[in-house]
């Protein structure tokens, strides 16, 4: 059953274009992605890979069979072998207009290709621009990857470029977080349940904390990251998509414009960041990254509260933070609801947790809910435990994001790809704290960050992976 139940009138894509075949994206993601798509009988579409190394078609598929091994994707010989038997390579600059004049040769007699553009994000426009000069946008779908603009401004020409040639409706903006299925299996937890629904709002909810933290570094992409830091890396697009699903209203029904809808209507009623909720932070050691500048200013973790001036949230604070080199690698959102009115059994000197809902969404992927129960004896203290699903139903079996996405673009689908609108939206929801950025402030790798991070949620309890600390009483 699919997520959204979409009547989709447009043909499937015969064809995937792959621009960015020798990159980082496509050797961790890109080909194990259609490597398992292949294995279970759903790619069905001869697959060009363009880059411009001087490659023959035996290089790439070679380069390709290294990226699953690499993946640690089981093996299944003859799958891959269906799978290279798709693959070409085809060498060409995006630069060079003729690239494109010989890459419509190249399609032969495709009348629906979907062009995969995972290159840098200055060449989009100029590949979008070439594949049109060259007649090739007729029946195409692009997909393309993230960050989509740097800015407002610079996403709005974006997409006026795109849509010089090509209509919404061919254009998939690729988020994989979306495709992960714990943000999946939260419109089921949402909207599933009758008890969960209810309480989802300002009446009952105290808080709500997003957290993507990673425990490793930016490795060997400084250079990338040096110029795109954590707000433009994974906050505008991965952590906004995150507080849409989380807080958006429920479509009115399956259909995939009515989910995009509703994602659209919350990003619209976030306030923009104010610079004061906003804390930025550097880890110790990144200016001797390689391909980072020596007096880099760029943010490796950033934090900042969020409002959203809708009458289900009118009041409620999102803390959302990401960074690198923090204590743990976990991607989760926490909803922190109040405390009961006139608390029992519990006095000021007791630290018992309010109720809470969990939703992790890395490493594994499950709902938890933080629930007060008696101790067994003589007390009536209550004491907060957790229910989960047990551990060996945690694990995300489901299709992997880039395979699931994938799919969906070819068929026309684009539930789960982001839409011009939420896309802007999210970019002004941030511009006010691109432009007028605080210092950044220093911390130790492996620890939770600055302590401003820490001081923007002291008065709501803390992040859950570090509550203050209890006083004497
Ligand atoms: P890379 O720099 O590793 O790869 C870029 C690709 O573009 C290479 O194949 C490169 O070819 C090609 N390229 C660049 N300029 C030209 C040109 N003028 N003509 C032909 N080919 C060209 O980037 P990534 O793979 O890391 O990223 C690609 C996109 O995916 C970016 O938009 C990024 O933001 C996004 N993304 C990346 C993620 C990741 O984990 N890497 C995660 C999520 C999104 P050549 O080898 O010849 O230089």
């Amino acid at each position: 059953m699919p997520l959204m139940s979409t009547p989709i009138d447009l043909p499937r894509s015969d064809l995937l274009v792959l621009f960015g075949a020798s990159g980082d994206l496509a050797r961790k993601k890109l080909f194990p992605a259609i490597y398992r798509l292949e294995a279970r009988g759903r790619l069905n579409v001869p697959v060009i890979g363009v880059a411009r190394n001087d490659w023959t078609n035996g290089d790439l598929r070679n380069h390709c069979r290294a990226s699953i091994t690499d993946a640690d994707e089981f093996w299944d010989e003859a799958a891959f072998d269906r799978l290279a038997d798709k693959l070409t390579y085809f060498r060409g600059d995006y630069n060079d207009p003729e690239t494109f004049v010989r890459l419509k040769v190249a399609t032969g007699d495709s009348q629906n290709p979907i062009f995969h553009f995972a290159i840098p994000p200055s060449m989009f426009a100029t590949v979008a621009n070439g594949i049109a000069a060259a007649g090739l946008d007729s029946g195409a779908r692009l997909i393309i990857e993230k960050p989509f603009g740097r800015d407002y401004e610079s996403a709005v020409e974006l997409n006026a470029t795109l849509h010089e040639h090509f209509p919404e409706s061919a254009i998939f903006r690729i988020d994989h977080f979306v495709g992960k299925e714990a943000l999946r299996s939260l419109l089921v937890t949402r909207f599933a349940n009758a008890i969960v629904e209810p309480l989802w709002n300002r009446n009952f909810v105290c808080s709500v904390k997003i957290t993507m933290s990673e425990s490793f570094g930016v490795e060997d992409r400084g250079v990338f990251y040096d110029s795109v830091g954590a707000l433009r890396d994974v906050v505008q697009n991965h952590l906004l998509q995150m507080v849409a699903l989380l807080a958006m209203e429920q479509p009115v029904n399956e259909h995939s414009r009515s989910l995009r809808d509703e994602k659209a209507k919350v990003l619209e009623a976030c306030r923009a960041i104010e610079p004061e909720n906003f804390v930025r932070g550097q880890y110790e050691g990144y200016l001797d990254v390689a391909g980072v500048a020596a007096d880099s200013d760029t943010e490796t973790y950033a934090a900042f509260r969020l409002d959203i001036d809708s009458p289900r949230w009118s009041g409620v604070p999102f803390f959302l933070r990401a960074g690198k080199s923090l204590g743990e690698t976990v991607t989760e959102m926490t909803i922190e609801f109040k405390s009961p009115p006139r608390p029992l059994w519990i006095d000021e000197h007791s630290h018992v947790p309010n109720n809470s809902i969990r939703i992790e969404v890395k490493p594994e992927s499950f709902a938890a809910i933080t629930w007060l129960h008696k101790e067994p004896g003589e007390t009536m203290m209550p004491s907060a435990i957790t229910l989960a699903p047990p551990p060996d139903e945690r694990a995300d079996t489901g299709p992997e994001p880039y395979e699931l996405l994938l799919e969906e673009a070819m068929k026309g689908d684009p539930t789960l790809f982001a839409r011009e609108d939420s896309v802007l939206e999210s970019w002004r929801i941030v511009e006010k704290i691109l432009t007028n950025a605080p210092a950044v402030e220093r911390y130790e790798q492996g620890t939770w960050g600055p302590t401003g991070g820490r001081k923007l949620t002291e008065e709501f309890g803390g992040w859950p992976q570090e509550p203050p600390v209890p006083s004497e009483g």
